[in-house]
């Protein structure tokens, strides 16, 4: 993945890093990528939610091919986003998502439909786009695994 977009020589670079694509400075760390997406699932590889978008915990997902298929690049231009840490992704909000997912472990989507499954995502119920003074505030926290996560399909916000 990281290969990906850091060598220009890579095959295909010019799909990734060649367009402005980077995985965020969290995944530097195969730890922290670790901790985020969990192992690769059987018969599946990482693929971004929004194509034009960054390898970063809220933009990716594990898929298999035909679901990768089926998430085509739009061909239209998109206005760039922030960056992760102009986002609000810096070391005060790791310090509070770390805190976060250390008391509420697991997933409350899944905690409904009375499954037990590792929250790997605390996500902001609040967006920090709409509303930044919440940002760091656990009470706009909500435990979440990765796949309740990518079926919010709210785009932009943590
Ligand atoms: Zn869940
Ligand atoms: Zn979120």
């Amino acid at each position: 993945m990281k290969q990906r977009c850091d060598n220009p020589s890579t095959n295909g670079y010019e799909n990734y890093g060649g367009r402005g694509i980077t995985y965020c400075k969290r995944w530097e760390s195969f730890e922290n990528f670790l901790d985020d997406m969990g192992e690769r699932p059987k018969g599946k590889t990482l693929d971004r939610i929004d194509v034009n978008d960054n390898y970063e915990p809220d933009n990716c997902r594990w898929a298999t091919a035909k679901e990768q298929a089926a998430n085509v690049r739009e061909p239209r231009v998109r206005k760039p986003r922030p960056n992760a840490s102009a986002r609000g992704y810096d070391s005060a909000w790791e310090k509070v998502r770390a805190a976060f997912l250390a008391e509420h472990c697991n997933c409350a989507f899944c905690a409904a439909e009375g499954r037990k499954t590792p929250a790997k995502i605390a996500h902001h119920i609040w967006s920090v786009r709409d509303f930044p003074g919440r940002r760091l505030d656990p009470t706009n926290l909500m435990p979440m695994c990765q796949s309740h996560h990518s079926s919010l399909k709210h785009g932009n916000v943590g």
